[in-house]
């Protein structure tokens, strides 16, 4: 008879091996790829004191009512640009102080990918330019960051500190508007119901139908279209969301990408076999872990 743990691991696709061994088979897998990407979500950074949404401790588990009005943001700028911006800077950021957060060993585990020439980029949902400042080049900000403005109309992007936003605040002066076309900015980061900017979308598709191997940290993989992306490089083909909502493969199983989940728990994409593997553990112990074994792999060649 199947004991409850036999039906969970067939449930969610778990390999029946420890997570030592699932550590030495991605890295294994990452040593013989050609071109690996990274994809993040909020659960990479919560080591990092910054609180994921969807996690047991998440600001949306805890805080319903929160989720409710960020639903609200960007319709508020759409109405009014100078109440978005008056909003943003008289009321405590939802996410707490992000520019005092600091990069943990999952970011560094990463950029040191890069920097050996295995990982090609790395798509985050991520605001928090953590990607950045812990040295990775190629990083695509998919839903934005708070570190940068965006120009609506024009789409060109500003670093943040090059306004003083303050000082518009005190002046009664606001929204920013843009050097190129004087249309008022909005922060980089996308919103609720905000389409995600054209340039990253298509550059994060791009690298999705390429890449041979995807390692996936930290995402519960529910926020669409970003969520997507996974589905795109397992059966190379855009979905919109409705067919992996429903569990259904939308075309031909891709068996030469390799995809690889580090998360603290399990995903839709573990559960419908999107994801090769799930090895279950925090982002900041594992990532350095397979780091280690990528190296030792590499210096034996
Ligand atoms: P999410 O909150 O929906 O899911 C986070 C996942 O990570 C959960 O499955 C959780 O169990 C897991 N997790 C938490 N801590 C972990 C750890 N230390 N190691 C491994 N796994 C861990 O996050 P999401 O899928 O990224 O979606 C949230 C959306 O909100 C994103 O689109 C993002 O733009 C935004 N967001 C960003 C930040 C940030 O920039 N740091 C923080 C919160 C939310
Ligand atoms: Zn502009």
């Amino acid at each position: 008879m199947l004991t409850d743990e036999d039906v969970y691991i067939v449930k969610y696709n778990i390999a029946v091996m420890d997570t030592d061994s699932l550590i030495q088979k991605a890295a294994e897998h990452i040593v013989k790829s050609k071109y690996a990407v990274a994809l993040t979500g909020a659960g990479i950074s919560t080591e990092s004191g910054i609180r994921d949404f969807r996690g047991p401790d998440g600001l949306w588990t805890k805080n319903p009512d929160a989720e409710r009005i960020a639903y609200e943001t960007y319709h508020v700028f759409e109405r009014d640009p100078a109440e978005y911006w008056k909003i943003r800077l008289t009321t405590p950021y939802l996410l707490g102080d992000i520019d005092k957060a600091l990069p943990n060993p999952g970011h560094y585990a990463l950029s040191e990918l890069e920097q050996m020439g295995i990982i090609k980029s790395v798509l985050t949902q991520n605001i928090d330019s953590l990607h950045v400042k812990a040295g990775s080049g190629r990083v695509l900000e998919y839903h934005g960051s708070v570190m940068k403005l965006r120009c609506m109309r024009c789409g060109a992007r500003f670093n943040r500190d090059d306004y003083d936003l303050a000082s518009l605040l005190e002046r009664d002066n606001l929204p920013p508007l843009c050097t190129s076309c004087n249309s008022p900015l909005k922060s980089d980061v996308v919103h609720f119901n905000e389409p995600i900017p054209q340039d990253v979308a298509a550059s994060s598709i791009n690298e999705a139908q390429k890449c041979d191997l995807m390692l996936i940290c930290g995402t519960s993989a529910v926020v669409y279209p970003f969520a997507s992306l996974p589905r795109m490089a397992r059966y190379r083909e855009y979905d919109s969301g409705m067919a992996a909502f429903f569990d259904m493969p939308s075309g031909e199983r891709n068996q030469d990408v390799t995809i690889i989940e580090v998360n603290a728990e399990p995903t839709p994409l573990t559960s419908s076999k999107i994801s090769d593997f799930l090895i279950q553990g925090k982002t900041a112990e594992i990532l350095p872990k397979i780091v280690e074994v990528v190296k030792s792999l590499v210096s034996q060649v």
